[in-house]
């Protein structure tokens, strides 16, 4: 019988994981995903900004089938790793000889005071795609010219680090675009910088000028507390009344499916070994994407599918022998700021003092020609259409 190695997750750690380690048929791989479609996180910010639309960040996982993955629509409800099986929700075994989980973030409910799961659509994350999505770009559409948008801002460390700053330029650019430029959008931030800092500012210094306000913790004195109820956000400084869209981005750690294997350290996160994405906590299971502590990484669509690559070629050099090459690791995460005019921040990385560590890393810089901005929105576009094909097929 062929070896067997069970997925947990279709996003883009898992998924890419799967088509990668099914690739000659060698190995028999079953991927467990409760959804008939992904809808991709990344590029929701250019859905919100008018885009993209909606349909095209879904996936199905046709293209894994082709590849000879089996599929597998259910949860996974718990890892029995004495006995190397993954217990569905409906309570049928899947026994592996290696696992790869790939869950990525589950959100921390209690931690922004006043809110909670039963008030994510008042005051919606959209930090998981698809319904919430969709709810935060109607909200969106409803704000009024002058009207207040309040975004609570995540602690470190969080899925996509510049993904909140360029979902608040994308909407200044619909509010803008649409004749509400006196709309005013507050960053309520528990973190003293944040990702592309610089190239954020200056773009929504000229783009959008008194729009948008970023708010340190230091000035905020802390968030006191949300009420979804009213729309109001209290810190420690100020309360913010009547907001018409509060989006609060809380606090995250890996899926529970990881950290109830007892495969988290106290960081909420899974310490892997760099060189393989192998699990610090047990060998023959290897966690990749958001899930994981990916040293000087961040949690991104391109490290997940590039630590599941790593991942994949370990687990067929264990199963069948084929050859392993050293890891290495690459990222670019890019964030578009008004209309051809994206930025990007990225390197390259390899295993070294006991983690994935960087080995040479770019960022645009500010000042840059209206060209090479618009050729980096190009790439941006470019880079979709690649991943998404490499990851589902
Ligand atoms: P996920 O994509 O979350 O996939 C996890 C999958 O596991 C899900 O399908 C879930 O249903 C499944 N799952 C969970 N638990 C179980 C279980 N118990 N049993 C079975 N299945 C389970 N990244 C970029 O590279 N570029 C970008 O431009 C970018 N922009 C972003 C913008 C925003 C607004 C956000 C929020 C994120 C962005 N990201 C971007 C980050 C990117 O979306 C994530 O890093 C990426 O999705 C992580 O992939 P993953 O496989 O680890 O997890």
């Amino acid at each position: 019988a062929r070896p067997r190695l069970v997925v947990v997750g279709g996003g883009p750690g898992g998924a890419t994981a799967a088509r990668y380690a099914a690739k000659d048929g060698a190995i028999d791989v079953t991927l467990v995903e409760p959804s008939r479609h992904y809808v991709t996180c990344f590029h929701s910010n250019l859905f919100l900004g008018g885009f993209r639309s909606f349909d095209s960040l879904v996936h199905g996982y046709g293209g894994l089938e082709k590849a000879g993955v089996r599929l597998v629509h259910e949860a996974a409800a718990a890892i029995d790793r004495d006995r190397r099986e993954v217990v569905l929700a409906g309570g049928a075994r899947l026994p592996f000889d290696r696992l790869i989980l790939s869950p990525g973030i589950d959100l921390k409910y209690d931690s922004v005071p006043g809110w909670g799961r039963e008030w994510e659509e008042a005051m919606p994350h959209a930090w998981k795609a698809g319904r919430q999505t969709q709810i935060l770009k109607a909200k969106l559409d409803q704000v009024p010219d002058g009207g207040l948008i309040v975004m609570i801002a995540p602690p470190n460390p969080y899925r996509c680090p510049p993904g909140p700053y360029e979902r608040v330029s994308m909407m200044a650019h619909v509010l803008k675009a649409t004749g509400r430029g006196r709309a005013k959008i507050i960053i309520v931030d528990p973190k003293e910088k944040f990702s592309k800092q610089g190239l954020f500012q200056e773009g929504w210094e000229s783009h959008y000028p008194g729009m948008i306000e970023w708010i340190a913790p230091d000035i905020s004195e802390g968030l006191k507390s949300v009420d979804p109820k009213t729309g109001t956000v209290v810190t420690g400084f100020e309360t913010y009344a009547n907001a018409a869209l509060v989006n609060v981005i809380p606090a995250q750690m890996a899926g529970a499916i990881a950290r109830d294997a007892g495969l988290a350290d106290a960081s909420g996160y899974c310490p892997i070994d760099p060189a393989s994405m192998a699990s610090r906590a047990d060998a023959g299971i290897f966690v990749v994407g958001d899930a994981a502590i990916p040293g000087d990484m961040p949690k991104s669509a391109f490290a997940a599918n590039s630590q599941a690559k790593v991942a994949a070629m370990t687990v067929r050099a264990e199963l069948i022998g084929a050859r392993a090459f050293p890891a290495r690791y690459a990222n670019t995460c890019w964030s578009l700021i008004d209309i051809d005019d994206a930025v990007k921040v990225g390197g390259r990385y390899a295993p070294a003092d006991g983690r994935i560590k960087e080995v040479e890393g770019f960022i645009s810089q500010t000042g840059e020609p209206p060209e090479l901005r618009r050729g980096t929105q190009a790439e941006n576009i470019g880079w979709y259409d690649g991943i998404t094909a490499d990851i589902f097929g």
